[in-house]
């Protein structure tokens, strides 16, 4: 088919959703290691894990065997309010950019809650609504998660308990009131109502908080509170799973026009995003059927990928979650306030951080500077005001088509545009007024968090 012929969005029908999510464990070779029991370093059990997460959750989380997993009905459903989303064709970028390469992004950000995290919040709470539980506990950073949860609460009839970390609370107190239009509580992170939450205070009196507090408080909430279970907007399989519908979709749309990728980039915080959209071409790529350069981009002054350790460690702040194995900056680092909330996360999948420890994709990490002047170029000749985290993704797609344009390289590159920054305009301003400023922690400012690393049996 000619290139002309590719329209600036390829929507698929709505009987194109998938039916079932891919999951990319089941063609790795080298499995992501499993979640430990903190107290004795053994692998955790489904039944140890039932006491935090929903049965077929922790059931999903488990299988590493599986490939394909059956979306149920009512999920598709709702999916059906939103997806299939649109992948775009950024023809106007190209343009700007001078560049040979033709540019691709899967966009997520067209629901209320203005990210893809919709699509594991709606499984997570189905899975809680049919075990007969009354409500679910989270944690949010941003915003975008507790309000992809508050919607999926609201849809199902669920009470929804969200730790929001106190300092995006205070910035952004417009999405503190989408979440409570839709039903859900929110609290401020750390708060006195947990006693985790009571300890961090008084060993970090005046903390803004961080996403690692947060989970600690909605985890003790969650197991201390009968009819309730703790979910996670992202950094688990299961999440990983749900996701693959931004992969499975995307892939469809390119073969419809029998487009194959060269490059494919996403922002990574705790790797979602990025693991959904990598799925089915990870899975080509792990059963050697296809090759693709994968690129995770991270904030610079968060940089799991590109300068943790891949090291058994907590989940949380309050080290009162399992263990997992994961690119980390330690549980105890608290990075500098940037403006990509949901990039903030001290860890990343295990199956993502298995996949670059074995080779599969590389990482990078951009400054934020950088990113915003990504983000207002992109704004400006494609229309849409990306989120600060998308533009992670943005910064490097740009950057990548500026490397063909010098070697002429007619390159396809496609990128997840994760969501909308609507409730960033504070960073914006920022940005505009010439005001941001870029922080790199030093190597020492890293030891700090590496010295918080568990001692696991058995583990270097
Ligand atoms: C949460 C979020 C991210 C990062 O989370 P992942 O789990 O790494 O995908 C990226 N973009 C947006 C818009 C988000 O809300």
């Amino acid at each position: 088919m000619s290139e002309t012929k590719i329209p600036y969005k390829i929507y698929l029908d709505e009987s194109e959703i998938p039916d079932s999510w891919y999951n990319v464990r089941a063609d790795m070779s080298v499995k992501p290691a499993p979640l430990l029991n903190p107290g004795t370093g053994a692998p955790l059990t489904a039944e140890e894990m039932s006491g935090i997460f929903c049965e077929e959750l922790v059931a999903q989380e488990l299988d590493n065997d599986t490939a394909y997993i059956p979306i149920p009905q009512e999920i598709r459903d709702f999916y059906k309010m939103y997806r299939p989303s649109p992948l775009i064709r950024a023809y106007c970028l190209e343009k700007a950019l001078g560049t040979p390469a033709k540019i691709y992004y899967k966009f997520e950000g067209n629901n209320t809650s203005g990210s893809h995290k919709l699509n594991s919040a709606i499984a997570q709470a189905y899975y809680a609504k049919k075990q007969g539980l009354k409500g679910v506990t989270t944690e949010t950073g941003a915003g975008q998660w507790g309000t992809a949860l508050s919607m999926a609460c609201a849809y199902l009839g669920l009470d929804c308990k969200v730790f929001m970390v106190k300092v995006s609370y205070e910035q952004k107190p417009f999405r503190r009131e989408v979440m409570r239009t839709y039903g859900a509580d929110v609290t401020p992170s750390p708060s006195t109502t947990t006693a985790v939450g009571r300890k961090i205070l008084e060993e970090h009196p005046g903390t803004t908080g961080s996403l690692g507090c947060a989970i600690s408080e909605a985890v003790e909430v969650a197991t201390s509170t009968p009819g309730y279970r703790y979910v996670l907007g992202s950094v688990l399989n299961q999440v990983l799973l749900h996701q693959s519908v931004i992969g499975l979709e995307a892939k469809a749309a390119l073969d419809k026009y029998g487009v194959t990728p060269d490059i494919i980039i996403g922002c990574a915080g705790g790797g979602s995003n990025l693991g959904g959209l990598i799925s089915p071409f990870m899975g080509e790529k792990l059963r050697g059927e296809k090759d693709y350069r994968i690129i995770a981009v991270e904030p610079a002054s968060c940089p799991s990928f590109t300068r943790g350790k891949f090291a058994y460690d907590f989940c949380d702040t309050g080290k009162i979650c399992p263990l997992a194995k994961m690119y980390t900056l330690g549980s105890g680092f608290i990075p500098s306030p940037n403006h990509a909330g949901g990039l903030r996360f001290h860890g990343m999948s295990s199956t993502l951080s298995q996949l670059y420890h074995d080779g599969y994709m590389e990482a990078t990490a951009v400054e934020q500077t950088a990113v915003f002047e990504a983000a207002e170029q992109f704004a400006r000749v494609e229309g849409i005001l990306p989120a600060p985290e998308s533009s992670h993704a943005i910064r490097v797609a740009i950057d990548e088509a500026l490397k063909c344009k010098e070697t002429g390289e007619e390159k396809t590159i496609l990128f997840g545009l994760t969501g909308t920054g609507y409730f960033d305009m504070v960073a914006y301003q920022k940005y505009n007024d010439g005001l941001m400023s870029d922080y790199i922690p030093t190597d020492a400012d890293l030891e700090i968090g590496f010295k918080g690393l568990p001692v696991v049996p058995g583990q270097a």
